[in-house]
């Protein structure tokens, strides 16, 4: 088995498959890929000249509902790993019980060395190879790393106008002045908090507990932030260039607000005379603190660092942050992972209220989305917990919410039988 992500996606399905005893034909069934749309398409750049970038749309499955999910334009896309977050995608939406399907997209770019043109055009000639497949009735796109709500907002128009009307149902994590929900650029981070405050329900809360967040954007400057104003001290935040260090607490909450303009959590250090310390980026998750929430990329805990892990509890803001082997090192060393398909579903719940309200021509305030958001997740979050502690065998949250996701699509598969 190697290592990629699509690799420890599978060997987890796998593994949840033996543990609840699924059939031959449902563990084919659930590991098929419905849908994969591959594109190459020219783009041309502020100097007339043209270049051609890869993308990729994913569904992965689609029995519970229209595919979901996110685009992601970084350097490092892959079909393997669109693959991989399409099939998360699908245990998600299940444990949230949502009523979506799997799926992903992404195209292999760095959209930080393009100029804002160059991306409105990368992002339309991307929507235009899209529009066989999307559709507010069929696959609706959403934000992820490298995209934001101005992409969203130009997918939707570009959209719109194959279609000759405006369709806000096609995306969500639009603006809010687009039909965007109150409340969605927070939703990842604000259900990282929930997930967290139900796991230390009885164990007395978040106030004063020490985090560490890896990743700075919208899920990890928003959970640094929150986690802050409910009294957490985080003396540890990072992004790809830089970590930093208070050990008394840095200002997420100031940090964050400023990283939402665009300005580096470097340049912000600097502006406030470097009260933070600088330390090396491989420090963030190995330090001396309660809790850890690597809201990054994936696969940044594995055998080399898991083993040094000092705190007791892994909050997976990222997907797939968590390599096999190290899901194992924490089990032996009993340090809590409470896994991404449950943790960091308050994007996809959101993107669903979003969608809801799109389809009805209402909005919600920013008070009913959290209300709602905070039941949803904190119910998924329950189920997995009582599952796993049914269960009394040394299984994993992880391995709870993977047993409810594949269980609820396998459900609703055989309720519809297999056509023809
Ligand atoms: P983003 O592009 O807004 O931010 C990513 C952050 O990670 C940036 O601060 C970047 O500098 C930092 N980073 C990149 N590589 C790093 C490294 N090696 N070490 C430290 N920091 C690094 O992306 P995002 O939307 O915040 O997504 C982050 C993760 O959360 C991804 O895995 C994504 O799939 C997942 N996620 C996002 C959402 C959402 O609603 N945006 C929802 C669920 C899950």
């Amino acid at each position: 088995m190697g290592d990629s992500m699509l690799d420890t996606v599978l060997s987890q399905f796998n593994h949840a498959a033996d543990q609840i005893g699924l059939s031959d034909d449902h563990r084919e069934t659930m590991t098929a890929f419905k849908r994969v749309l591959q594109t190459q398409f020219p783009v041309e750049r502020d100097d007339g000249t043209f270049d051609i970038y890869e993308g990729y749309r994913v569904h992965h499955n689609i029995a519970r509902g229209p595919a979901k999910g996110g685009i992601r334009y970084a350097p490092m896309v892959s079909l393997d790993e669109v693959k991989a977050l399409a099939m998360l995608m699908t245990w998600k939406c299940a444990v949230v019980n949502v009523p979506f399907g799997g799926a992903k997209g992404g195209v292999i770019v760095d959209p930080t060395k393009m100029s804002l043109n160059e991306l409105e055009n990368l992002t339309r000639r991307f929507t235009t190879e899209l529009v066989p497949i999307i559709g507010p009735d069929s696959d609706i796109p959403a934000p992820d790393m490298g995209t934001n709500a101005q992409v969203m907002a130009w997918m939707m128009d570009t959209y719109s106008m194959s279609r000759g009307y405006t369709v806000p149902g096609v995306v969500t994590g639009k603006p809010v002045a687009l039909g965007g929900s109150a409340g969605r650029l927070e939703a990842t981070g604000r259900g990282l908090v929930y997930v967290l405050q139900e796991y230390l329900r009885d164990s007395g809360g978040i106030q004063g507990r020490k985090v560490a967040v890896q990743g700075f954007g919208n899920v990890g400057g928003v959970v640094a932030k929150l986690l802050q104003m409910e009294g957490a001290i985080i003396t540890h935040i990072s992004d790809k260039d830089t970590a930093l260090y208070r050990p008394n607490g840095i200002d997420a909450v100031a940090a964050a607000n400023c990283a939402a303009q665009g300005v580096t959590i470097a340049q912000w250090n600097e502006e406030h005379e470097g009260r933070c310390e600088y330390v090396d980026l491989d420090d963030v998750l190995t330090a001396e603190v309660d809790i850890i929430v690597p809201a990054a990329v994936e696969h940044v805990l594995t055998e080399a660092n898991a083993g040094r892990v000092k705190a007791s509890v892994v909050l997976e803001g990222a997907n797939g942050p968590t390599t096999e082997a190290a899901d194992a090192i924490f089990a032996e060393r009993g340090i809590t992972v409470i896994p991404d398909i449950i943790a960091n579903a308050g994007g996809v719940t959101v993107s669903y209220f979003e969608w809801v309200q799109a389809r009805q021509y209402v909005r919600w305030s920013e008070e009913r989305v959290n209300e709602e958001l905070r039941r949803l997740i904190s119910a998924g979050y329950q189920t997995v917990a009582a599952r796993q502690s049914a269960a009394r065998d040394g299984s994993t949250l992880r391995d709870a919410a993977n047993w409810i996701g594949i269980e609820r699509v396998v459900e609703a598969t055989e309720l519809r039988g297999i056509f023809p």
